[in-house]
C-alpha cells in the first residue's frame, strides 16, 4: 500500500482516496494528490525575454542583431520570425529568418 500524503492545510494524518481526489475528514479538504507527480517531468515552458510564454506558431520579434553561425548573415533587431517552432531546449526556438531555418535563443526575443 502507498502512503498518503498528509493534509497540506491541517497536516492531518488520515487522509483517504476518493477516485483520483484526496480528501482530508478532520478539516474537509479536498485535493489532487497525483497531479503534480505525474505532470512535473516532460513540460518544457518556453518564455521570451518579458517571461510571455510562446508557443509553436507565435509570431516573435528579435530584440538585438544575432550573429547566426554557420548561415553567414545577421539576423537583424525588428525582424519579425513568424510560425516559431519549439526545441526541446526550453532557451530555444526554431524559425525562418532570411528563408533559413535556425535556432534563436528565448532570451533574444520579444512575442509580437
Ligand atoms: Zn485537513
Amino acid at each position: 500500500m502507498e502512503e498518503l500524503p498528509k493534509c497540506p492545510k491541517c497536516g492531518s494524518e488520515y487522509t483517504y482516496e476518493d477516485g483520483a481526489l484526496l480528501i482530508c475528514p478532520e478539516c474537509a479538504h479536498e485535493w489532487s494528490g497525483t497531479q503534480n507527480e505525474e505532470n512535473s517531468e516532460d513540460i518544457v515552458v518556453h518564455r521570451d525575454t518579458n517571461g510571455v510564454i510562446l508557443s509553436a506558431g507565435d509570431t516573435v520579434t528579435i530584440i538585438k542583431d544575432l550573429n547566426v553561425k554557420g548561415a553567414g548573415f545577421t539576423a537583424k533587431r525588428g525582424t519579425a520570425v513568424r510560425n516559431i517552432s519549439l526545441a526541446s531546449n526550453p532557451e530555444q526556438i526554431e524559425g525562418r529568418v532570411n528563408g533559413v531555418k535556425i535556432v534563436l535563443l528565448t532570451c533574444f526575443l520579444k512575442k509580437s
